[in-house]
């Protein structure tokens, strides 16, 4: 039986950024059902970091993200974001959308036609009405920073434990007994950040589940006809998420921006959903579609008001969720794992009162 401060059950970005902090001050172990850290959502990110995305809360923790990302040298030994920028485009029946992601965001340049077309030239002009330019946005390097957070752990006496489903939980006085097929493990906090299986393990805890649910997303990768050049091309799409490319490697990844509800589960792509995103793209833009090179999908996993639920189980003692990334769990990760840190350790954050409620699980107990 190995005994720790903090147990935190899943070694995606959300587990290994919480379980980074925590070491400062913690004897910490991470427990991740497979082989490797990084298998599931976060390993299948589009890698972006929008400044601007998401609700209210989420886009107070994109700005302490940003933060971290332009100032820190402890964690990040070198830099994990470089420029990209985002580019979104509007018909003339999606000009209301256009407006609506404006309204509270900050950074944005309005631009016609041409100035998306020069931007990204195999955009169709006549298809634009008006387009929003975020110069901000940057690629995240999230292998380089999950990888990060999990050397500062190690370095802080932390362990990392792979290939080890949580199979049970039990309280015993303030003490938890986590149980795995190969060992029993015992601390007085556990952290919840097992993703898509945030339900499950709250279940497994004897809670009420909060009501996550898991959306599938999916993309491939595609080729750029011969002699085109797309590395200075930033990330660009429909305002309306039906669609959205990115430069990947000299090739472009295309996503369909599917959002199909699905059971936790190792996701695949769906070759219909697959066909008609790229069928989106090629509508809006000047290149044919050609054969993928390769395919995937990932599950983005959302809570009822798209915020997640960072705090203490109100019910339950030393049960901590940290669930409902959805889209923004890479890039918020320094915001959410400073935060769960500052709340366990009962330290101040430097969220905003109002923030920290928002993102409380005590709001699906009211
Ligand atoms: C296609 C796609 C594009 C995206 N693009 C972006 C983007 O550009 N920027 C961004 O910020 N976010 C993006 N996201 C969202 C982001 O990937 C997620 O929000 C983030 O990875 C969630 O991290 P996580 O650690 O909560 O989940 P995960 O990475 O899924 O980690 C949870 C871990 O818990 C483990 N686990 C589950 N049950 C158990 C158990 N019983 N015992 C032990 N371990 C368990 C799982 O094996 C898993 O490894 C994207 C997602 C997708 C799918």
């Amino acid at each position: 039986m190995m005994s720790y401060d903090v147990i935190v059950i899943g070694g995606g970005i959300a587990g290994l950024s919480a379980a980074a902090f925590l070491s400062e001050a913690a004897k910490v172990a991470v427990i991740e059902a497979e082989p490797h850290i990084g298998y599931h959502s976060t390993g299948r990110s589009a890698a972006i970091f929008i400044r601007n995305y998401g609700n209210e809360t989420l886009r107070a923790l994109n700005d302490v993200a940003a933060r971290f990302f332009e100032t820190d040298t402890q964690t990040l030994t070198d830099p994990v974001l470089s420029p990209r920028g985002e580019l979104l485009i509007a018909k003339p029946d999606e000009l209301d959308a256009l407006d609506a992601y404006c309204a509270g965001a900050t950074g944005l340049e309005r631009l016609n036609a041409q100035e998306a077309c020069d931007l990204v030239p195999i955009l169709n002009p006549e298809l634009i009405s008006a387009a929003v330019y975020e110069p901000d946005a940057q690629d995240i390097d999230v292998d380089r920073l999950l990888q990060r957070y999990a050397a500062v752990m190690r370095a802080n006496g932390g362990q990392i434990i792979t290939g080890q489903p949580v199979q049970g939980m039990a309280k015993m006085g303030a003490i938890w007994t986590i149980t795995t097929d190969l060992d029993r493990y015992q601390a007085p906090v556990i952290i919840n950040a097992s993703g898509a299986w945030g339900d499950h393990i709250g279940q497994m805890a004897g809670l009420r589940p909060l009501g996550l649910q898991p959306y599938r997303r999916s993309a491939v990768i595609m080729a750029v006809p011969d002699k085109m050049t797309c590395a200075h091309w930033p990330l660009f799409g429909s305002i309306n998420e039906d669609w959205y490319a990115k430069p990947d490697a000299g090739r472009l990844m295309i996503s369909p921006a599917d959002a199909d509800p699905i059971a936790p589960q190792d996701a695949y792509p769906d070759d219909l959903v697959l066909a008609q995103g790229l069928y989106r793209f090629e509508q809006a833009t000047t290149i044919p579609v050609t054969r993928p090179l390769r395919s995937w999908a990932g599950l983005r996993s959302f809570l009822p008001d798209h915020t997640p639920a960072v705090g203490f189980d109100p019910e339950v003692g030393g049960f901590f969720w940290l669930i409902g990334q959805g889209g923004y769990g890479v890039q918020t990760s320094p915001a959410l794992g400073q935060l769960t840190r500052d709340l366990v350790l009962a330290q101040t954050s430097v969220l905003s009162e109002p923030i920290i409620a928002a993102l409380s699980p005590n709001r699906f107990h009211a």
